[in-house]
């Protein structure tokens, strides 16, 4: 396909699909955006560390080609004041894997948010985060190398549909005139704003599908449903009886549920077996900072997700250091999960560790762990010879604090000594 703004590299193949399995060449086109605020400070460390690890894993005989597409201020620079332009949709839909910096979203103006258009116009229906404790980074809990979790959250539905009716207006008043007499809905205030839950057998199962398949693929043991079905019963309690149903009708081999463990294995989880159980989400906030070794892969609702997704990073580093993906059939984005914390940009200040740390779920993805690998021991020896960048420096004895430029150059050094 051709495009208007951006270069095609001349070297490097595209990443494609056979039967629904994915073909990763070795000189693969990844795209990357920038990002605005500091995304181009981590960016452009991150990038070194990437393309270092996969040289001094693989001894040249693998290389990421890079091509930049655009989203944001940059891109609204190139496409004339177009923050989102149709081509970057187009070069992910061709493309299949990239990587994105944070974006500002306009304030007013009507401006949705970069970030969620893109994830719905891809349809990246899972949100992962995995978040787990990295030797040495500073962190609230007493024992923070308990924390070992991934969680699935579903991204296209819930509250987020933006189905929603202002206080006030003619939409309004038309529902709540249908909820009052047509179906006898009567439990709510004159004037409330009205939002609508939807959440589907279709959304929530291949959310859930997409969990399980992954708790195979890597190993992990066990797969929590967390929901709110106690109150919101035919939305948050049906998200959790489809998760039972889907995982008893496609993984029966595979999984077994927490009533099997206690009705036919005295409790005892079956060898080789992934455990299905459910909690419920109020109560899954106080199980991750008192027992979170009982955690394993969590897949939830939209909202839900939301929230826990940033709690727990809480527990391990923060934002500046969690990853994050969306991740759809085919297209795979993974992205750094703060903003753009304008006020350092291009001071070559901030810690690259939540985009680095993306990248390295996207090396995963590619099925190159061994670069992965490089990167993660690397970074866990830099944070152990206590060169880190501000926010983790304020946070830490001894520390030395670094720019974020020559944090990456510590982290290659070091993967050497590794
Ligand atoms: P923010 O994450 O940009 O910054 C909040 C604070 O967190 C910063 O002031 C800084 O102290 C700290 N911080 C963030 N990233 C850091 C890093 N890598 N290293 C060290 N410290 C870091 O949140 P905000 O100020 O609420 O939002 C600023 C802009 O970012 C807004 O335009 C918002 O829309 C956008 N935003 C984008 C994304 C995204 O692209 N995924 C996510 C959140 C916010």
């Amino acid at each position: 396909m051709a495009y208007d703004n951006i270069a095609v590299p001349d070297t490097g193949e595209k990443i494609s699909f056979s039967k629904g399995k994915m073909q990763v060449p070795d000189n693969p086109i990844l795209l990357f955006i920038e990002g605005d605020g500091i995304g181009y400070d981590i960016m452009t460390a991150s990038k070194r560390i990437w393309d270092a690890a996969v040289d001094k894993a693989y001894g040249g005989a693998r290389k990421i080609s890079w091509m930049e597409v655009f989203a944001g201020e940059k891109a609204a620079g190139v496409y004339d004041g177009n923050y989102m332009p149709d081509e970057t949709f187009d070069a992910f839909r061709e493309f299949k894997v990239g990587i994105k910096g944070p974006l500002t979203t306009p304030v007013g103006g009507g401006f949705r948010s970069l970030n969620v258009t893109l994830r719905q116009v891809l349809d990246l229906y899972s949100c992962v985060r995995p978040v787990r404790w990295y030797k040495g980074v500073p962190s609230p809990l007493k024992q923070p190398q308990d924390v070992d979790v991934v969680i699935f959250r579903e991204n296209t539905e819930d509250t987020y549909a933006g189905i929603e009716y202002e206080s006030g207006t003619e939409e309004n008043r038309k529902l709540a005139e249908f909820l009052r007499t047509e179906l006898g809905a009567t439990n709510f205030f004159p004037d409330a704003g009205l939002g609508i839950k939807p959440i589907s057998p279709f959304g929530s199962k291949r959310l859930i599908r997409a969990a399980i398949q992954y708790a195979i693929d890597r190993g992990r043991s066990s797969v929590t449903l967390v929901h709110k079905g106690n109150i919101q019963k035919f939305t948050e309690g049906a998200f959790q009886k489809w998760g039972y149903e889907l995982a008893r009708e496609e993984f029966p081999e595979q999984t077994i549920s927490w009533d099997e463990v206690a009705a036919d294995h005295n409790g005892d989880v079956p060898n080789g077996k992934i455990l299905i159980q459910d909690t419920i989400a109020d109560i899954m906030f106080q199980k991750m900072l008192l027992r979170p070794r009982e955690h394993d892969v969590i897949a939830t609702t939209n909202l839900n997700g939301d929230y826990l997704s940033d709690a727990l990073a809480a527990e391990v580093g923060g934002v500046g250091i969690a990853p994050g993906a969306n991740i759809g059939d085919e297209i795979a984005l993974f992205e750094a999960t703060h903003g753009t914390a304008p006020k350092y940009t291009n001071l070559d200040m901030v810690n690259p560790g939540s985009l680095l740390f993306s990248g390295v779920m996207m090396l995963e993805h590619l099925d190159w762990f061994e670069a992965a690998n490089l990167i993660t021991k690397a970074y866990e020896l830099t944070i152990d010879q206590r060169a880190v960048t501000y926010d983790f420096a304020r946070q830490m004895e001894n520390a030395t604090k670094v720019p974020t430029s020559e944090f990456a150059t510590r982290i290659i050094a070091n993967m050497d000594a590794v």
